[in-house]
């Protein structure tokens, strides 16, 4: 139901939580985290946000959270997101409804893809560790595995050993907000106003890179710019 992320010099973690807490408004029934070191951290349950252990990897200047409103899978704390690829380098987030995703996880399971929930999403993890391990790298691997996906979706995901968020929207809403240490990501700009109010609204079929040095929107694969507009409202 809400994604948030962070990438840039300031801890993550804090970053990740209070935008978790900003879009409780739009209700969800469980929450989690995971932060980006030469290890992925990973703390996710059913339940409220405030429940939700922040992992205590201060040194982590990159991380994504959610918030889920189940669709596919009961509010179980397996089924919480973030999901994470069978060899645990790879994690995703992700708000709406993979429609194919049954025909995916038939075949990833008959290539040996284990699933450790119940979610539509679990498939884009295994699906992303695939293109990785094929030699592609996490922007690219994503440009690839979207060819796949049907329905509605915003996803970011990140993966061990670098800090780098990559996101990606269709019939679902998805903003980059530029900050001045750090560059963020959300389905919805309240998730960080109280950070920055530079935000860029994604285009359904943008593809989005985000470092420490800065953003990249990407398009049908080409470099594309868009606008970064100034919100000039107040959340309540
Ligand atoms: N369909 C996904 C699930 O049930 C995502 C739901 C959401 O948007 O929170 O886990």
């Amino acid at each position: 139901c809400g994604i948030v992320g962070s990438v840039g010099t300031e801890s993550a973690g804090p970053i990740v939580y209070s935008g978790l807490e900003n879009l409780d408004y739009r209700g969800y029934d469980s929450a989690g985290i995971a932060l980006v070191g030469r290890e992925l951290t990973v703390a996710k349950q059913a339940g409220e946000v405030s429940e939700l252990r922040v992992p205590d990897v201060s040194d982590a200047t990159c991380g994504i959270g959610h918030t889920r409103w189940s669709t596919h899978g009961p509010p179980t704390d397996a089924n919480a997101h973030p999901h994470i690829s069978q060899n645990g380098t790879v994690a995703v987030v992700h708000n709406g409804i993979i429609e194919n995703y049954e025909s995916l996880k038939a075949r990833l399971l008959k290539a040996g893809y284990e699933f450790s929930s119940d979610t539509d999403t679990e498939v884009i993890p295994h699906l992303l560790e695939r293109e990785l391990d094929d030699g592609h790298d996490l922007l690219a691997a994503l440009e690839r595995v979207v060819d796949f996906l049907e329905g509605s979706y915003a996803i970011a995901a990140v993966r061990a050993g670098s800090d780098r968020i990559v996101a990606t929207r269709h019939e679902s809403p998805l903003v980059v907000g530029h900050g001045d240490e750090a560059a963020f990501i959300a389905s919805d700009v309240t998730a960080f106003l109280d950070r920055t109010r530079d935000v860029t609204y994604l285009e359904d079929g943008d593809i989005v890179s985000l470092e420490d040095n800065g953003v990249s929107v990407y398009h049908d694969g080409e470099r594309v710019n868009r606008a970064i507009e100034t919100v000039d409202w107040d959340a309540d």
